[in-house]
């Protein structure tokens, strides 16, 4: 006999999105749904007033939180649409931009703090009468059930699941367990995380610079359109000059990195670093067990798509799992899971791929290398169909001209 249907670690972005999806879902209405989060409900509902980690959210995920009842007037307050996007290559001429009205949408995405969506979500969470969110409280240990599923023990406690859904982050204890190898690739890079304010707007414009030491990052936050959030991946020995120097000399050097597109610039919040990695889960399911989001994939920053691609592992779990429901089906139905694999593991890894590619590509000195870039970049400036497609495709969007 089980406690309950599914249990959920991990109630990050991801986790929680999955869980609400799961639970809205007309055939999954009687489900009892547990969600674990190790982290106590003060910090869950926490939002910083200047918060350093910035997701950019493509139409795609907006459109899964308006379906889960999360993207709340509130929520769009505090979320800063882009229209447009510039990207350039500091070593060459190479530039390309980005317009939402070529794509003829509004927006081409939303740049969000991850402390304001993980509130949004647990908000919700907590009105949606089939979960039941159990905070701060860690999982110790797992084992398998003699009549399938697991037994999970929080504390003292046994909690017995049909359905186990790993969302517990990079570090994932669940894919440990079990022993789920992962495929790695160290960039050997740190990424500085903060919130500046600029002298100029920022006008709704994402910004990307491409320096053989790293991409910067400027994602524009909404309120005075004079803050934007940074994510400045560096190669490890310049990360380590960077991380000598006091606020003020910091700020120069992120103005210079920036070409003074938006003016001067000073740190209105603390600096972070953050090691990066990617890595990628051999598997994202066993019987009665599946892993989402970066449980099961971490992919680096410079795209800004690590939680659009786990909140389409959420979208997509969900799904199947309500199709096998209505079929009359058990929730941990194995065909159910392994269509949610097959689903999601070509779009995941192609963009790990790309990312190495681009670090490789942006990283390399040698002129011919760097000449190939700059025409690539013009080539691709000029080709509106091809651009348009790639837009398309980062929004989760077909595009049809
Ligand atoms: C510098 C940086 C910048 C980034 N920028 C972007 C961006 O612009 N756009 C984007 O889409 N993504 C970005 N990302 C990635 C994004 O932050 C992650 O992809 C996202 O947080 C993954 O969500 P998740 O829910 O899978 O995991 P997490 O957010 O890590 O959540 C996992 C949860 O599980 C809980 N947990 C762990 N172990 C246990 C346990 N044993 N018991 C109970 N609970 C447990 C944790 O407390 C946590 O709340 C960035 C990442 C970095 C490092």
């Amino acid at each position: 006999m089980h406690d309950c249907d599914v249990l959920v670690i991990g109630a990050g972005p991801v986790g929680a999105a999955f869980a609400l999806a799961l639970a809205r879902a007309p055939a999954a209405a009687p489900l009892r749904i547990l969600l674990v989060e190790a982290q106590p409900a003060a910090v869950l509902a926490e939002i910083p007033v200047q918060e350093p980690r910035a997701l950019a959210l493509s139409p795609r995920s907006r459109k899964l939180l308006e379906r889960v009842g999360v993207w709340t007037p509130e929520l769009a307050a505090r979320a800063c649409p882009y229209q447009t996007m510039e990207v350039w290559d500091r070593s060459t001429a190479g530039h390309i931009s980005f317009d939402s009205a070529e794509i003829h949408q509004p927006q081409l995405g939303h740049i969000l703090g991850q402390q304001a969506l993980v509130a949004a979500l647990t908000a919700a969470l907590r009105a949606q009468p089939n979960i039941a969110l159990r905070c701060p409280a860690k999982v110790t240990a797992i084992e398998r059930s003699a009549g399938g599923g697991c037994g999970v023990r929080l504390g003292e406690e046994l909690v017995r699941t049909a359905l186990l859904i790993a969302a517990d982050g990079p570090d994932s204890p669940v894919r440990e367990h079990f022993g789920i190898a992962t495929g790695r690739w160290d960039p050997e890079q740190q990424a500085l995380i903060a919130v500046l304010r600029t002298d100029r707007s920022h006008g709704h414009c994402a910004r990307q610079w491409f320096a053989s030491t790293g991409p910067l990052a400027f994602l524009p936050l909404a309120g005075d359109h004079h803050h934007v959030a940074i994510v400045w991946s560096q190669d490890r020995a310049a990360a380590e000059r960077l991380q000598m120097l006091d606020e003020q000399a910091l700020a120069a050097e992120l103005e210079i990195a920036s070409e003074g597109a938006l003016g001067a610039v000073t740190l209105a919040s603390e600096p972070r670093w953050l090691p990066l990695r990617q890595h990628h889960a051999d598997t994202y399911v066993l019987p009665g067990v599946a892993l989402l989001g970066d449980a099961a994939h971490v992919v680096h920053p410079l795209a800004g798509q690590g939680v659009n691609l786990g909140l389409a592992d959420a979208e997509v779990l969900a799904a199947e799992l309500a199709a096998a429901l209505e079929g009359g089906l058990s929730v941990a139905d194995p065909a159910a899971l392994a269509r949610y694999q097959r689903r999601r593991r070509p779009e995941n890894l192609a963009m790990l791929a790309a990312m190495r590619g681009f670090k490789t590509l942006f990283g390399d000195t040698h002129l011919p290398v760097a000449l190939l870039r700059a025409a690539g970049m013009t080539a691709f400036e000029r080709l509106a169909p091809l651009k348009h497609l790639v837009m398309a495709a980062a929004a989760g969007e077909r595009w049809t001209p």
